[in-house]
């Protein structure tokens, strides 16, 4: 049994105050909410105020990116140990956003990856192909090198700790969906994949979460797919009611 997650990436929107009054509104919407792992991104600036504030429920936090090394003269990044530090449980790694506007490469995010794991946060590894390389019949073959190389290395025991989060570029904050049989069929696919890589026992627990336009009129379906395993949202988790009418999903 694979227990759903679903992720809200605020990516650069929302002050401190602003972030602490959207993670107020949710927690009462979430409160007993079981059987999934609720998680939410704030900026960098926020993490602290929105770990204390979410100390006594059953939202977790991630950070949206993170540094491999674990101290020293990196100007402007920040290290795995230093997420622990304000209470991160997981890291959203090589999102599409980083990879495009900040180049990103599977090498970096499987450094990235590496450090994560040896700090004990959960990697939320991101990969997804671009609307060309979809149109060019490449999907399998771009998410394929992405998985492998963001797994480069990795024993099945370290795989064992990760969500994997299929994230077609085209359909990313752009109200376009991958069809539950698309998605579904890259799932499989990357399923089949780490199955090949770290066993089957690996391949058959780890969760797969798909995002891309996900909303509270899309998630059931979304998620009735046997191979997604939960959702990583953007748009729709800056509204707390959205947001928390997905984590409630329905499979059908
Ligand atoms: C994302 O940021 O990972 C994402 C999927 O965004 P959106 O839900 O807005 O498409």
């Amino acid at each position: 049994m694979r227990t759903p997650v679903i992720a809200g990436n605020w990516k650069m929107h929302n002050t401190v105050d602003e972030s602490l009054k959207l993670v107020r509104e949710l927690k009462p919407l979430v409160a007993g909410v079981g059987g999934v792992e609720i998680v939410v991104a704030p900026v960098f600036t926020a993490l602290d105020a929105v770990s204390a504030e979410i100390n006594d429920s059953n939202i977790a936090l991630s950070s949206q990116n993170v540094f491999w090394e674990e101290k020293g003269a990196y100007t402007g990044e920040i290290a795995p140990g230093m997420l622990k530090d304000v209470g991160c449980t997981y890291a959203i790694i090589g999102h599409s956003e980083r990879r495009q506007y900040f180049n990103e490469t599977d090498e970096t995010v499987n450094k990235r990856v590496k450090a994560a794991l040896k700090a004990g946060l959960t990697p939320i590894m991101c990969v997804g192909e671009t609307l060309e390389e979809r149109e060019g019949g490449k999907t399998i073959e771009v998410v394929s090198r992405q998985v492998k190389g963001g797994l480069a290395g990795l024993g099945s025991a370290e795989i064992d700790k990760m969500i994997i989060a299929y994230e077609p570029v085209w359909a990313i904050g752009t109200g376009k969906t991958a069809t539950p049989e698309q998605a579904e069929e890259v799932h499989a696919d990357i399923r089949r994949l780490v199955g090949q890589i770290a066993g089957a026992g690996t391949a058959a627990g780890i969760r797969i979460l798909y995002g891309g336009s996900v909303k509270p009129d899309n998630v059931d379906v979304l998620m009735s797919q046997s191979d997604i395993d939960g959702a990583l949202v953007g748009g729709a988790a800056l509204q707390a009611d959205s947001f928390a009418r997905i984590v409630k999903f329905e499979t059908k």
